[in-house]
C-alpha cells in the first residue's frame, strides 16, 4: 500500500522585487523534493500578492482580514517588501513586522556559514572558520515601535522625536534561553550576548543581568558579553570565536548584514522567524531586501530563499530533507555555479537548476 502524504499548507507572500523571484525558485525546489518523496509528503501552496503594488491598488500593504487567512498554515514563505513609491517604514511596519508582532515570531534565526567554491571578502579566512548563528530578538527592543513625533516643546527650533527601546524581562529571557538551547545542539557550545549596555543604561544592562542569570542554569556552554561595536570588529577579525551570538532586535539586525557579506553576499543568507510555542505559523525568508536594482532581470541569487526553504523543511518535522537541500546547495557552489553577486554569471533560474539536479 502507498503511504497517506503528509500535506503541509503553506502561504507564499513573494512580496516586492527580486523576492517573487527567490520565492518563485524556493517554491520550484521544494515542490521537487515533494515530487520526490515517494509519495510521503507533499506541499499545498497559497499565493498571497501582498507588497508595494497591492499598497498602490488599495492603500494597504495587505489584505485587512489578511491575518486571518494566514493564521492556518504550517508555514508563511515571504520574499521581500519594499519599493522606492512607499516610504520603507509604511512597508515594512505594513506586511512584514505586522505579522512577525501579531503572530508572536519573536525568534528570528539566522545563520551564517561559509559555502564551498564562495570567496568572502576576509583574506585570512578558510571554510571553517565561518559558522555561527545570529540569534535575534524579533518582537520588542529597538522595533517596538514606540515613540512618537512632535512630543515634546518645539523649544529646539524644530520638530523633535523620540524613539523608545522596550525591554522586558520576559522578552530577554525568552531569547537568550533560545540561543542556550540552540547552543546545546552545535558542536561548539558557547553563547556571545551582544549589547551596548555601556551607554544604554536601562534596557540592556537588564539584558545583560538576565543574561548572567540563565547562563547559570547552562554549566556546560560557554558565554561571553561583547559590546556591540566591539563584536563587530571580532566579526572581522576573529570570526573562528564565535558560535551563537544573540542580540537584541536592531543589533542583530545590522551583525547578521555583516555576517552574511562575510560569508560572500546578503543574496546567500537564509532566516527563520519562529513563533516556538507553535501557537502561530512561524516565517521564513531571505535576509535580503527587494533589491531594486537588480529587480526583473533574472540575476538575483536565490540561495538565500533556498536556504530559508531548508529552515522551513526543518521547523515542518523533516530534518532529513533540510540536510539534502544544503548538500545540494553546496554541491551547486562547489561546482562553481555562482550568480552574480558571488562574481559568476549563473542566473537566478541557472542556480535554481543547478540545485534541483543536484538533489536528485
Ligand atoms: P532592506 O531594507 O529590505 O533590508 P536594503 O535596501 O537594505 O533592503 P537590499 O534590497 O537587500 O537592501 O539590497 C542591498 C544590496 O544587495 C543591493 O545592491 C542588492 O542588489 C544586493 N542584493 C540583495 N539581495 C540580493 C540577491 N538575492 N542577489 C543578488 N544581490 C542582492
Ligand atoms: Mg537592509
Amino acid at each position: 500500500t502507498t503511504p497517506v502524504p503528509s500535506v503541509f499548507r503553506l502561504a507564499a507572500i513573494p512580496g516586492d522585487g527580486v523576492g517573487a523571484e527567490v520565492v518563485a525558485a524556493g517554491r520550484e525546489v521544494l515542490d521537487a523534493l515533494a515530487a520526490g518523496s515517494g509519495g510521503r509528503f507533499a506541499f499545498d501552496w497559497e499565493e498571497f500578492d501582498w507588497g508595494c503594488d497591492h499598497h498602490a491598488r488599495t492603500g494597504r500593504m495587505m489584505a485587512e482580514d489578511g491575518l486571518e487567512r494566514l493564521r492556518g498554515f504550517d508555514a508563511i514563505y515571504f520574499g521581500a517588501v519594499g519599493w522606492p513609491t512607499v516610504p520603507d517604514h509604511v512597508s515594512l511596519w505594513g506586511l512584514r513586522l505586522r505579522i512577525c508582532q501579531s503572530f508572536d515570531q519573536w525568534a528570528n534565526v539566522r545563520p551564517v556559514h561559509f559555502l564551498p567554491g564562495v570567496r568572502g571578502p576576509l583574506r585570512n579566512a578558510d571554510e571553517h572558520d565561518l559558522d555561527w548563528v545570529v540569534v535575534r530578538e524579533n518582537s520588542e527592543g529597538e522595533y517596538a515601535g514606540l515613540g512618537g513625533r512632535n512630543l515634546a516643546a518645539r523649544g529646539r527650533g524644530g520638530e523633535v522625536a523620540v524613539q523608545s527601546a522596550l525591554f522586558t524581562e520576559v522578552g530577554c529571557e525568552r531569547i537568550i534561553r533560545f540561543a542556550f538551547d540552540l547552543a546545546r545542539t552545535r558542536t561548539r557550545r558557547k553563547v556571545s550576548s551582544v549589547t551596548k549596555s555601556n551607554a544604554l543604561q536601562y534596557g540592556m544592562v537588564l539584558w545583560d543581568d538576565v543574561f548572567r542569570r540563565v547562563a547559570a542554569d547552562y554549566p556546560d556552554v560557554e558565554t561571553e558579553s561583547v559590546l556591540v561595536d566591539a563584536m563587530a570588529a571580532r566579526f572581522v577579525l576573529r570570526p573562528q570565536d564565535l558560535s551563537v551570538v544573540v542580540a537584541s532586535n536592531l543589533n542583530a539586525d545590522i551583525l547578521s548584514d555583516l555576517g552574511s557579506a562575510l560569508a560572500g553576499s546578503l543574496g546567500l543568507a537564509a532566516s527563520a522567524n519562529l513563533n516556538p510555542e507553535r501557537r502561530f505559523p512561524s516565517m521564513f525568508e531571505p535576509v535580503h531586501g527587494s533589491a531594486p536594482d537588480i529587480a526583473g532581470r533574472g540575476l538575483a541569487n536565490p540561495i538565500g530563499a533556498i536556504g530559508s526553504a531548508a529552515l522551513m523543511l526543518d521547523h515542518l518535522g523533516l530534518p532529513e530533507e533540510a540536510a539534502r537541500l544544503h548538500q545540494a546547495i553546496h554541491t551547486t557552489t562547489r561546482a562553481g555555479i555562482l550568480p552574480h553577486d558571488l562574481g559568476g554569471t549563473a542566473t537566478t533560474r541557472a542556480t535554481t537548476q543547478a540545485v534541483i539536479t543536484a538533489l536528485t
